[in-house]
């Protein structure tokens, strides 16, 4: 099949199996290049195939040379559809990873299910006998309940309407968006779907099982971002499920001996779940602009070994006061932030190409789906059917 990129909205409904595994290469290839990271043997990774999950996990195998695990929820190719990314990320990742002799398995299915912490279980028990790592990297916009209800999160603000610009990527102008205010429900419900109550409860039932190492590290991600995007983001109805994960990341610490939990901020980026956020997908096209141009502009790869090789797995883990990893560092800089809120004053439709990196964004947006990397021929008819080899 010959596969072109279809834009909806907000996401690609093709994904290209080449590009997807030339892009995991490329991440494989930067880890390569840099010193390695001792410390950590057997990884599990919930939210393996994309995005900040996906870097993790190939920091941790191609790094640290660790045996991973990896839990996803993706869709393989059927009929006329290609697979998601995340199904042909994952399927170049453990050929990579087999051919360097490292163990890889991944288990397609919802995560926040009873059933697939028991398979995962069985499967670190029947392999590893022990994990001792575990990264929860999770982005879903619904859970569905033990009870078969579901909770969708939304991002709204908690604090009644707010008015601020926003880009239409699509037509490249900025206009006015108001974001709505969330209600209790939405909130509470998008405190279940990004909060921290899973992640315990993935804890909780590994160590339940006796499969967590004496001691292991683990560490869920979040965002805080400037003051420009809080309305939206920090005191947002996201804002509140951030909180509560990092409450959570306490109690995992303090309720289970041998059991350290992180989160680390990261810096905000091109991904599947961040292109949905309204206002934020201008600041980050600004954001990447200033960077790009400072020389300090990172994407998850570069991020996830930064983390893993300079503060987590550091002689001691480089943490701020309030016990955070800042691999926002770079982003909240003074000098970047003042740039940043001075173009984000002045941007308009006329001059958003010289003040924002638009072109970056559709870049990245695009190579989250396999679609313009250097060197993969777009008009070969490739195999879209691929297997993950352990699936
Ligand atoms: P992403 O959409 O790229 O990845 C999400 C992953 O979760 C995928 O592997 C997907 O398969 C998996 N997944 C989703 N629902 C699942 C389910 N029910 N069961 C099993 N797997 C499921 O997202 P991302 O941007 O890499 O975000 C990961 C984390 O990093 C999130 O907590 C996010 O808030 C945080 N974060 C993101 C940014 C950013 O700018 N993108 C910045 C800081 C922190």
């Amino acid at each position: 099949m010959i596969v072109q990129p279809k834009v909806r909205g907000f996401i690609c409904t093709t994904a290209h199996p080449v590009g997807c595994g030339e892009n995991v290469k490329e991440q494989i290839d930067y880890v390569k290049a840099r010193p390695k990271t001792p410390g950590a043997k057997n990884v599990l990774v919930i939210g393996s195939s994309t995005g900040y999950g996906l870097a993790s996990r190939i920091s941790a195998a191609f790094s640290c040379g660790a045996s991973t695990i990896g839990v996803m929820f993706e869709r393989p190719q059927s009929g006329k559809r290609t697979a998601t990314p995340g199904w042909y990320n994952t399927a170049a990742f453990e050929e990579y990873a087999h051919a360097d002799g490292l163990y890889a398995k991944t288990i397609n299915g919802d995560a926040f299910s009873q059933e697939v912490k028991q398979q995962v279980i069985d499967l670190i028990k029947k392999d590893l006998g022990q994990v001792d790592m575990v990264v929860y990297s999770l982005a879903s916009p619904r859970r569905t309940m033990a009870d078969g209800t579901t909770c969708s999160s939304v991002l709204k603000t908690t604090d009644g309407e707010y008015t601020n610009k926003t880009i239409d990527l699509a037509a490249r102008t900025v206009s006015e968006v108001t974001v709505p205010p969330a209600t209790q429900e939405e909130i509470r419900d998008t405190v279940k779907v990004m909060g921290g109550e899973d992640w315990k409860d993935w804890i909780t039932a590994l160590s339940g099982a006796g499969v967590l190492a004496e001691h292991t590290v683990t560490m869920a991600y979040s965002y805080l971002g400037p003051e420009l995007t809080h309305p939206m983001y920090r005191n947002g109805s996201i804002g509140r499920a951030k909180e509560h994960l990092f409450a959570t990341s306490k109690e995992i610490t303090q309720e289970f001996p041998g059991v350290t939990a992180y989160i680390s901020v990261n810096k905000g980026l091109v991904t599947q779940a961040s292109a949905a956020i309204p206002i934020v997908p201008l600041y980050m096209s600004i954001l990447y602009k200033v960077m790009k141009e400072k020389g300090i502009h990172e994407g998850c790869i570069e991020q996830m070994y930064r983390l893993f090789h300079d503060k987590l797995l550091a002689d001691k883990p480089q943490v701020d006061e309030d016990g955070m990893i800042r691999m926002d560092d770079w982003e909240m800089r003074e000098d970047v932030q003042q740039e940043v809120k001075q173009a984000w004053d002045r941007i308009n439709s006329d001059n958003l190409q010289q003040l924002a990196d638009v072109d970056g964004y559709w870049e990245d947006f695009y190579h989250m789906f396999g679609f313009g990397i250097d060197g993969v021929d777009y008009d070969a008819d490739v195999e879209v059917d691929k297997a993950v080899p352990s699936i």
